[in-house]
This record gives structure tokens, sequence and C-alpha cells, in this order.
């Protein structure tokens, strides 16, 4: 059977708007037929999205987005077909957790030196359960007419460079490759065109990955050009990596970045989910 693949996603257990169970309903409606959740270091939403997607009949593949470090870069590894309960991985889950505390009190510190206070409070309120995350301190100062959008927020405050910008140890590449492929996953780069890496650094980096165990990259994301795609699609080949599509879907408010609202994955790629095993087939 070949399916409407979407595999990158947030729900409400990072920074995305919707429950995991509104997430599997909207991609269902959206024509998706094989889904994976992917929230930001964290696994709390796949047994919500399990569940939903068992009981409408769509297929679902467990995900996360880990953030990693790598030569005082961070890049966004997404897993796929990870076993959570994978000891080593929960742990570090676990961790990430105190991790993205302490930084959240860290940028609120910052704030209010510049004179912006409560936003550790508003954050974790807002984060509830879940992962604290950027976008947490963005509709923050959104909320509180401090700027007015979202993009706003992080080019004033919280992108890198920024004020509110606190530089944070993640995993290292090495490492979080590691959890997800010894988990029973595949590992892949996720959104290769947004580091802004030079032919060389892009060069070493997929080097490096290829090298600690990395097996995919996405070659079709969200709001990408034709340009773009053969860019990618070019990595794809060259470094011998299979291809993965997801929208990086947070929310409903751009009409550009929709759960299976997604370009094909260009033939001469080999596809990610060759890979995966989908239950019921
Ligand atoms: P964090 O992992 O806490 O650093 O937050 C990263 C998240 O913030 C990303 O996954 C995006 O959802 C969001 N984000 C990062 N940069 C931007 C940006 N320039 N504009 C809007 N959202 C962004
Ligand atoms: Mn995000
Ligand atoms: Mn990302
Ligand atoms: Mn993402």
């Amino acid at each position: 059977m070949t399916h409407v693949y979407d595999l990158h996603c947030h729900s409400l257990a990072s920074d995305g708007a919707l429950s995991p169970t509104a997430l599997v309903q909207r991609a269902q409606q959206n024509g998706v037929t094989a889904l994976a959740l992917t929230d930001h270091d964290t696994t709390a939403g796949l047994a919500e999205a399990q569940a939903c997607a068992t009981a409408i009949g769509l297929h679902f593949i467990p995900g996360i987005e880990l953030s990693t470090n790598w030569e005082n870069k961070c890049f966004h590894i997404v897993g796929l077909g990870i076993d959570p309960n994978y000891p080593p991985l929960a742990e570090a889950t676990h961790n990430l957790q105190t991790t993205r505390l302490e930084r959240a009190e860290q940028i609120a510190l910052k704030l209010e030196k510049k004179q912006i206070f409560g936003a550790f409070e508003a954050v974790k309120e807002a984060a509830g359960e879940g992962m604290i995350t950027r976008t947490h301190f963005a509709d923050f100062l959104l909320s509180q007419f401090h700027v007015s959008t979202q993009q706003e927020a992080f080019d004033r405050y919280l992108a890198k460079g920024k004020p509110a910008y606190v530089s944070t140890s993640w995993a290292d590449l090495s490492q979080a490759v590691s959890w997800i492929t010894e988990a029973g996953g595949v590992a892949v780069l996720a959104h290769p065109l947004r580091y802004k890496l030079t032919a060389n650094w892009i060069r070493r980096l997929l080097t490096e990955f290829k090298k600690v165990g990395g097996q995919g990259i996405e070659v079709i994301t969200s709001r990408m050009n034709p340009d773009e795609i053969r860019v990618a699609t070019d990595y794809a080949l060259r470094f011998d990596l299979v291809g993965s599509v997801g929208s990086d879907f947070h929310n409903a408010t751009n009409p550009y970045v929709e759960l299976g609202r997604l370009a094909p994955l260009p033939d001469k790629v080999k596809p990610v989910w060759d890979l995966l095993t989908l239950n019921h087939e």
C-alpha cells in the first residue's frame, strides 16, 4: 500500500498547539495515512497519538526531534520508529526536561534585564507537563505586546546573538544518533537548509552524521521551492542517505505549513519508509 506521509510535527508535548489526538485527527482530515509525531526532546505525546491513530485507522510512527550539538552548532535530528521505552533514550529525555527548565530560568533572567517580568512563570504554565521551548517565550512576548509577531520575538530577543539568547549544551550529535538507532529507529537530519551552512560545512556535517550512524535526511519540508528541493536531493544522493518528508507542523496559523501539505519525494531518492516497519502491513 502506498501512503501519504508526514514524518515531522509537534504537539502540546513540546511547542505544538494541538493535543496528540487533535493532531492525528487533523492529519487524517488532510489525507495523511502515515504520520510520525516528533516532539522536541520528548516522547510524552506518543502513547496518546498511537491510541488515537489505532482508533481511527491511521499508521503511526513513533518519533522524536532531538536537539544536538556538533562543533558548537545546534542541529535537529529526527528519530523515526523509535522505542520510547529504550532506557537510555528515556533517561535522556528525562534529563533534557531539566536542561530545558534551567535554560528557561536563564532566558527569563535575561528578559528581566530588559525589564520584561513574569516570563518564567508564564512559560511554565503554558508548557504544563510538556517541554519548555523558545516558542513558549515567543508566545509570552507576543501576549504581553513586547512584539507583534512570533518571528519578531526571535529576531529581537530569542535568536542567537540576541539579548535573551542562552547557549545550551544539548546532546552530542553522535550520542543522539546512537540513542535513536539503539532504540530501533532511523536517525534523520531535520530541515538541512535551515542551518544556513556553507557547502564545506554541509560536507563535513553529513560525513560526520553518516560516520556516527545517521541514515536519512529531510528532502521535503514545508515551504521549499524547487531549487531547495534540488539541493536537498543532491545531499541525499551524494551522501547515500534515505529521504524523509515532514511538514514540521506546529499550529494552524501558517497556511503554508500544514500537515500533509508536502511536495512528493523525488523518485531518485530512496525513501526512509523503506527502513520503517509500518503496522498492519
Ligand atoms: P528551542 O528548541 O527551545 O530552541 O526552540 C526552537 C523552536 O523555536 C523551533 O523548533 C521553532 O519551532 C521555533 N523557532 C526557532 N527559530 C524561530 C524563528 N526564527 N521564528 C519562529 N520560530 C522559531
Ligand atoms: Mn518547534
Ligand atoms: Mn527543528
Ligand atoms: Mn520540528
